[in-house]
């Protein structure tokens, strides 16, 4: 075989860099990453009884309702509709297992916080996530999405006091970082962290956007790190 045959494919692409944007928040690269785009649907769990079987590490991704959980994962992945962004939000609940390369899985848990949803079915949704994040052994991280405008609410709250009761390393998005200016976006960066310090366990946060892809590259590293593929990027 010739060297250098078959050619190595590379990670990282960057697709177009907005030069025209006068909001150097509009300047972020949009890029795709070869191993997340590779990302693919396996099976849905209504139940704690109907979770997968336990395999690779998995990374979840949470946040409240409307907060951008989907487009995120959409974005990770680089593509359009992996995960369904809510036109209704609410509606029928389940937790999404997408399959990446080496076995590792990508989980999307639903939405929470949707204030027209009854509050029994509310509680429902809150002990399979409950469940979920307590029971899951090969479940290494928390993704946790939340919109910059409206961070630390009650329910992500709630979710950090799981995860450090759990010992489960989490990572904030503070998404939508696109709607603020730079100064109020670093100084909300800021007061999250600092409120972070009073938590237990390995935890995170960085400004994010879904709709153009400023702190894409962090995100990766992360998830990079958690899903143990070392100097992949
Ligand atoms: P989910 O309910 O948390 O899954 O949220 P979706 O991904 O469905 O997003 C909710 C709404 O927020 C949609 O209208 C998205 O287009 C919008 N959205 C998501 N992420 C961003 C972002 O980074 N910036 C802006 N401006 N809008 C966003």
């Amino acid at each position: 075989m010739a060297a250098g045959y078959p050619p190595k494919v590379p990670e990282l692409y960057i697709i177009s860099r907005n030069h025209t944007s006068k909001n150097a928040l509009e300047n972020a690269n949009i890029m795709m990453n070869h191993y997340y785009q590779q990302a693919s649907f396996v099976q849905s769990a209504t139940t704690p009884n109907t979770l997968p079987q336990e395999g690779g590490i998995e990374v979840a991704f949470a946040g409240r309702s409307n907060s951008g959980k989907s487009s995120t994962i959409n974005r990770v992945c680089f593509q359009k509709s992996l995960a369904r962004t809510s036109k209704t939000p609410g509606r029928t609940q389940l937790i999404n297992f997408f399959t990446l390369p080496e076995g590792q899985l990508l989980v999307d848990l639903p939405g929470y916080g949707y204030a027209k949803v009854p509050e029994n079915i509310k509680l429902q949704w809150q002990k399979f996530i409950e469940a979920y994040l307590t029971t899951r052994n090969t479940l290494k991280g928390l993704i946790l999405v939340m919109d910059i405008r409206h961070p630390m609410t009650s329910f992500d709250q709630g979710l950090l006091k799981w995860a450090e009761h759990r010992q489960l390393a989490v990572h904030i998005l503070l998404n939508k970082a696109d709607k603020l200016s730079k100064g109020a976006m670093h100084s909300t960066v800021l007061a999250v962290r600092k409120e972070l310090a009073n938590y237990q366990m390995p935890v995170s946060a960085q400004a994010f956007s879904a709709t153009n892809g400023l702190g894409l590259e962090e995100l990766w590293a992360k998830l990079d790190n958690w899903y143990e593929r070392g100097a992949a990027i």
